[in-house]
C-alpha cells in the first residue's frame, strides 16, 4: 500500500496507473476508522483495480470548533487497517495541501433547500464544507467510482447533486450502514462516548425501529414525530435534535408516504455532548 502526503507525488502516480488501463474507486474519510469505513473501502476493492483512500479531517466542514479539536485521530491504526482491507493508495494531505493557507476559499456551493433542513439546517456550513473538500478530492484523483455510507444519507444526496450539477464522470455507490451488535451505527464519534453512557447509545437506533413500526401500522407522521421527542424526553442525557421522515428522490422532509421505497427516517441528536446521527430506510 503507498502512502501520498502532497498531490504533487499522488496525481503523476494516478496517471500512469490510469495509462495502463486500471479503473479506481475513492473512499473519503476522515480517519479514525472502523468496520463502517472498511466496508466502502471492501466494495471499493471488490469493484475496481486501483482503491484509494483519504484521511483528512476537514476543518472546512465543522461548524462547531470543538467538535473539530475533539474529533479523535489514529493514523498508524488507520493506515493499518487500510492496508489488511486491500487499500492500495492512501492519500493523507496536510492541511495546506488542501487549502491555500493564505487565502480562505473564495467559492461557495449553494445546494438550496438541502442546506436548510436536517444536517443542513443544524449544522450551517457543514455540506459547503462537505462539497468543498469531496470536489477537490474527485479533481485531484479522478477516480471512476466512489464510496459513501448511508448513515451520512443527506451527504449522500448532496455528493449526487455535486456530481450531476458539474458532470464529473463518477460513479457514486451508497454502502449500507454498519452497526455494532446492540444496533449503534459506527462512528468515529463513538470513541467519545463514556462506558457508563454507552448503553444508552442505541437509543437513536431504537427510536427509528419504533417509528418505522408504528409508520407501517397506520399511525401519522406527525403522531410518530410527536412519540419520538416523548421518548426522548424520558432520557435525561440524551437530547433530540430532529426526527424527520425524508423522501430521498428529492430530499425533501414528507408528512404523508407516497413512495414507499424512496422513503427514509431520519435521527440526529446528542449523547452528553456528543453528536450522533442514524437512518434507516422504510421498506
Ligand atoms: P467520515 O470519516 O465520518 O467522514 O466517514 C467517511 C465515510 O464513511 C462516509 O461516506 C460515511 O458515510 C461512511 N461511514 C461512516 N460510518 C459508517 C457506517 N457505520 N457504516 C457505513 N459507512 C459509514
Amino acid at each position: 500500500m503507498k502512502v501520498f502526503y502532497a498531490k504533487s507525488k499522488l496525481i503523476p502516480f494516478l496517471a500512469s496507473e490510469r495509462a495502463k488501463g486500471k479503473t479506481s474507486g475513492l473512499v473519503p474519510t476522515m480517519g479514525a476508522l472502523h468496520e463502517g469505513h472498511l466496508a466502502l473501502v471492501k466494495a471499493s476493492v471488490s469493484e475496481t483495480d486501483l482503491s484509494l483512500s483519504s484521511i483528512f479531517v476537514n476543518p472546512a466542514q465543522f461548524n462547531n470548533p470543538e467538535d473539530l479539536l475533539s474529533y479523535p485521530r489514529s493514523l498508524e491504526e488507520d493506515l493499518e487497517k487500510l492496508k489488511n482491507a486491500g487499500c492500495d493508495v492512501v492519500y493523507v494531505p496536510t492541511e495546506e495541501d488542501m487549502y491555500d493557507p493564505f487565502r480562505e476559499p473564495g467559492f461557495r456551493f449553494d445546494f438550496g433547500e438541502l442546506e436548510r433542513i436536517l444536517e443542513g439546517r443544524y449544522r450551517p456550513g457543514h455540506f459547503n464544507g462537505v462539497a468543498l473538500v469531496v470536489a477537490k478530492l474527485f479533481n485531484i484523483t479522478q477516480p471512476d467510482f466512489a464510496f459513501f455510507g448511508q448513515k451520512d444519507l443527506q451527504q449522500f444526496h448532496v455528493v449526487s447533486t455535486l456530481v450531476r450539477d458539474l458532470t464529473y464522470n463518477i460513479q457514486l455507490r451508497c454502502i449500507p450502514t454498519i452497526r455494532e451488535k446492540d444496533g449503534l451505527a459506527m462512528s468515529s464519534r463513538n470513541r467519545r462516548i463514556p462506558l457508563k453512557l454507552r448503553p444508552v447509545a442505541n437509543i437513536f437506533y431504537r427510536s427509528l425501529n419504533a417509528a418505522r413500526d408504528m409508520l407501517r401500522n397506520g399511525k401519522s407522521i406527525q403522531e410518530t414525530r410527536l412519540q419520538i421527542h416523548n421518548l426522548f424526553r424520558k432520557e435525561p442525557e440524551v437530547d433530540l435534535e430532529y426526527f424527520e421522515v425524508v423522501d430521498t428522490a428529492e430530499f425533501t422532509i414528507i408528512e404523508n408516504i407516497r413512495n414507499e421505497n424512496k422513503t427514509a427516517l431520519c435521527i440526529a441528536g446528542y449523547l452528553n455532548n456528543i453528536r450522533l446521527i442514524d437512518n434507516v430506510m422504510y421498506i
